[in-house]
């Protein structure tokens, strides 16, 4: 790994992360893949660490970093153990959105214990008829005295029952489409709000993914983050914020397959000879490093950048009383990071289901195998390329600002001719 310059706070981050993946979740992480339990002791482990918080600030009981730090983390843990390592990041698809929308009670109250861990959070906008296309929402909140009563069911929730707070989105004015859609905070244990299926899955099966059902919950009127009809602006911006975090996760776990590949392709000898010796294999092992590199520089570039444009707005925000969001965009002049973030979770989450694939390939038969650590990797690869939009999406996403930003360096060219 390169030399990317970081800070002796960002290596003691790194230091602690890696140590937890090293100690507490590589004895552990096939045992939890086998049966796809909740990894209790491990989230225990990282708490202690006081790792949840890392990209929080301060005055809520955070690390005071940013989008970086909680990349630097979740690299670290995924380099053991992806499925694990999404407990961290849907903690923070919760957190996130009550941080760049929420208001400064929804903020004192929610992100302390999110950011201790003493609480795990969640995000929930999928729906069985309203994947890719979130304006299909059916979910609904209608308002009634001091409540909103939420009907619907959301589906493929990560860390679903085990999370204690949810963000979910649900329409407030059907009648509106997506200008109706609206996003709230709802706690676990909040009558009317129960758990469906857990689903089974091909990978980060230390993951729970859960259905919620919400029938005729009551949903206090003081949880409506931001504004009624904004849902899907708080979405769009927290996934700006969050998808680098995907990104990491399939970072750490395309490194975390090149390292049990090196290993082996040392030792396993056919010919005579170690199979590092072969040129077919080393040229595999070179395109592996190298493409992990590339995402590795990409990703650190995105997450700094965003951390310079955002920090001072956070920072002004809470001494402001006011939403982040509407500082950020007074801030940076409406500029938005989704073409950023939609390339780095789409270069990243490409290159580890290429690299992962090619992991096993260099590792033959044995690579193929349950009780050897690289299958699994190649399976956890997989969501990368899936959740929080898929690689469609985020090609479609990036395409549509590309044209936008052409369409608009054309009408200044014209005012300035
Ligand atoms: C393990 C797991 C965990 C998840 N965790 C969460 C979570 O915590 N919270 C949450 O809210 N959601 C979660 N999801 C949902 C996830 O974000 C969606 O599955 C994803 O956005 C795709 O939606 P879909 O599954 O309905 O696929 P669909 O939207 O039905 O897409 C099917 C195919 O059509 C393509 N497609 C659709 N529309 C277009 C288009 N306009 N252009 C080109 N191609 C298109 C897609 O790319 C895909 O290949 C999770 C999913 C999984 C599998």
């Amino acid at each position: 790994m390169m030399n990317y310059g970081l800070t002796e706070d960002q290596l003691t981050i790194v230091r602690l992360a890696a140590e937890i993946a090293e100690k507490k979740i590589k004895p552990v992480r096939a045992e939890y893949d086998e049966k796809e339990e909740f990894p209790w002791p491990v989230i225990e482990d990282i708490r202690k660490a006081d790792l949840f918080g890392v990209y929080l600030p301060e005055k809520f009981g955070g690390f005071g970093g940013g989008n970086f730090e909680l990349v630097l983390v979740t690299e670290a843990l995924s380099r053991a153990c992806a499925g694990i390592a999404l407990a961290v990041a849907a903690s923070g698809l919760c957190a996130i959105p009550i941080l760049l929308f929420g208001n400064p009670e929804q903020r004192q109250k929610f992100l302390p214990e999110l950011a201790s861990g003493k609480k795990l959070g969640a995000f929930t906008i999928t729906e069985p008829e309203a994947g890719s296309d979130a304006t299909s929402t059916r979910a609904t909140a209608r308002l009634d005295g001091d409540h909103y009563v939420v009907n619907g069911v959301k589906n493929f929730c990560s860390s679903g029952k085990a999370a204690d707070l949810y963000v979910l989105f649900a329409s407030t004015n059907p009648s509106k489409g997506p200008r109706g859609i609206s996003a709230f905070v709802v706690e676990k244990g909040t009558p009317g709000f129960s758990f469906g299926k857990k689903e089974t899955k091909m990978g980060i099966r230390a993951s729970w993914t859960y259905e919620l059902v919400f029938n005729n919950c009551r949903v206090p009127k003081e949880n409506l983050i931001y504004k009624e009809g904004h849902g899907l602006r708080v979405a769009q911006g927290t996934f700006d914020y969050s998808r680098p975090g995907v990104a990491a996760q399939a970072l750490g776990l395309a490194q975390g397959a090149l390292d049990e590949s090196m290993a082996y392709i040392r030792v396993r000898k056919q010919f005579g000879k170690p199979i590092s010796s072969f040129q077919a294999i080393q040229h595999m092992a070179a395109d592996c490093a190298t493409q992990i590199e590339a995402g590795r520089a990409l990703l650190y570039s995105v997450a700094r950048a965003m951390d310079a444009a955002s920090k001072p707005a956070v920072d002004e925000a809470i001494k402001m009383g006011l939403p982040v969001y509407d500082v950020l965009e007074k801030l940076s002049g409406g500029k938005r990071w989704t073409k950023e973030s939609a390339m780095v979770k789409l270069f990243c989450s490409d290159m580890a289901m290429k690299v992962t694939t090619d992991c096993v390939q260099m590792c033959g038969g044995i690579g193929y195998m349950r009780d050897f650590p690289v299958e699994k990797y190649m399976r956890d690869a997989k969501i990368t390329q899936i959740y929080e939009g898929t690689n469609q999406i985020q090609r479609n996403e990036i395409a549509a600002m590309m044209i936008k930003e052409a369409a608009s360096s054309e009408r200044r060219e014209a005012v300035n001719a």
